[in-house]
């Protein structure tokens, strides 16, 4: 790190690289409460389209983050919307387990989740960063590089433009520009497995039920719609996925409903397939030198208990509450304290999700009746690990979780104060 760096013309608070799902949540968060924030994106999204077919990329949002999208400004456009909320998820193994099911009354819930499209969250995140004049978007641009100095750093980007600022935030996702500016190494397996998704009609409409069914070689999803349809991930090793998305549609009908038999009766209808690879990313920290790691950029987890964005949002709004706190005290909110703070509870609660998922995945991946499955499977559906997994966190009631996500407002964190106090 270099000495000191003059302020460019550009200045800001905070500079956040990629407006996905978790990088446009922070951005609102942040400008919400007085913060000057830049965010930089590479592609506008697409405007969502209501009248349009029903995406295949869909999220199961999770209690805890609507409540933070909630305070982004995004989250009542969103559940206007298609969106569909589900209050039971039935989880089967496909050998022998009796399905093990969580219904949200008995967990004093009023669901479990909301199924979204993320190019409805994307486009409505997109709407409020854009129209509310509290964040300067530069897009199309892209990151080209990061001089980091001791108390703002100097970021260029593509089109010449530079712009300095006491914080940067990598939320560009898996590839992160941002992570490898900064030299931050990454522990990366592969599961040479893909996630083969699309939008599936049963005999029977889903009546709001999250299913799962774990099969050898991975997990089949069928994730209510609101229409009454189902959005599928169906985890596949990946020569097997690519044989998948060959088939002719009326061949694919065949061996999903064979797969799903049982459930709502037969698949009458199925629409276009994609294939996506499956792998879990865990950067070896995720703050240094003025900058913090967030969403995919920082952790990236098997898809098999829908938890990526949501472990993404839950970044955004710890780190929200942090530089809250910060700003409050007076603090530079850029400091190697600050980045402990956020670098170090961060990462145990992704390391955590990504291994608990890890364990699960190959739990469920063992084949046939072996002792060993057998007594995986009593433990899980006796185990609060796996409640805490799929319950706590997704209400957002476990101990750790941030404020936001238990429910609290934004002016609740600031106590009130007007955006001009903190400028
Ligand atoms: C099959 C599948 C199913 C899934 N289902 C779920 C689910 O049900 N629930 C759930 O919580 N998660 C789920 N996930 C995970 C979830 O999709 C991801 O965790 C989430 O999309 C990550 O969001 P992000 O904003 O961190 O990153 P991204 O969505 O990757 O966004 C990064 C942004 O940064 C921009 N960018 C990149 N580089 C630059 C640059 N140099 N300059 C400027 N901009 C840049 C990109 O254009 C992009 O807009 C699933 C994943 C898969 C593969």
């Amino acid at each position: 790190m270099s000495d000191l760096a003059a302020k460019s013309d550009l200045d800001y608070d905070v500079a956040i690289i990629g407006a996905g799902m978790v990088g446009a949540t922070l951005a609102s968060l942040l400008s919400r409460c007085g913060f000057a924030v830049a965010l930089v994106e590479a592609h506008e999204p697409q405007p969502f389209d209501a009248n349009a077919e029903v995406g295949l990329r869909v999220s199961a949002i999770s209690p805890g983050s609507s409540a933070v999208l909630e305070q982004a400004g995004a989250w009542k456009a969103v559940s206007a919307q298609r969106a569909r909320p589900y209050r039971r998820m039935q989880i089967e193994d496909g050998v022998e387990m009796d399905p093990l099911l969580f219904d949200a009354p008995v967990f004093n819930m009023e669901r479990l989740g909301t199924i979204v499209e993320n190019a409805l969250l994307q486009w409505s995140l997109w709407q409020v960063v854009k129209s509310g004049g509290l964040v300067d978007v530069y897009c199309p641009e892209q990151l080209d590089s990061i001089g980091f100095s001791k108390n703002r750093n100097r970021v260029s980007l593509k089109s010449g433009r530079i712009i300095t600022a006491s914080l940067v935030v990598g939320a560009d996702g898996a590839g992160s520009r941002v992570r490898k500016a900064i030299g931050i190494r990454q522990d990366y397996y592969a599961y040479n497995q893909h996630g083969l998704v699309a939008v599936v009609g049963k005999h029977k409409p889903n009546p709001g039920v999250a299913w799962q069914r774990f099969l050898p070689g991975g997990p089949l999803a069928f994730l209510p719609l609101a229409d009454g349809r189902s959005s599928i991930v169906w985890t596949r090793p990946s020569l097997e996925a690519e044989r998948l998305l060959a088939l002719e549609t009326t061949d694919f009908i065949g061996e999903l409903d064979t797969a799903s038999s049982g459930w709502l009766g037969k698949v009458e209808s199925c629409g276009p397939r994609a294939a996506f690879p499956l792998s879990m990313r865990l950067s070896e920290c995720y703050a240094s030198q003025r900058t913090v790691l967030m969403g995919d950029a920082a952790h990236v987890v098997h898809p098999l208990a829908g938890q990526g964005v949501n472990l993404g949002l839950t970044d955004a709004a710890a780190l929200t509450e942090l530089l809250i706190r910060v700003r409050l005290a007076g603090g530079d909110i850029g400091s190697a304290m600050v980045l402990q703070d956020y670098g170090r509870g961060r990462r145990s609660e992704s390391e955590a999700m990504a291994f608990g998922m890890h364990a699960l995945r190959s739990l469920f991946g063992i084949e046939g009746l072996s002792p060993v499955r057998r007594a995986g499977m009593a433990l899980v559906k006796r185990s609060w690990t796996i409640k805490d997994i799929f319950l706590q966190r997704a209400a957002g009631t476990a101990n750790n979780a941030p404020k936001l996500a238990r429910g609290a407002t934004l002016r609740d964190l600031t106590g009130g104060l007007s955006r001009s106090a903190y400028g």
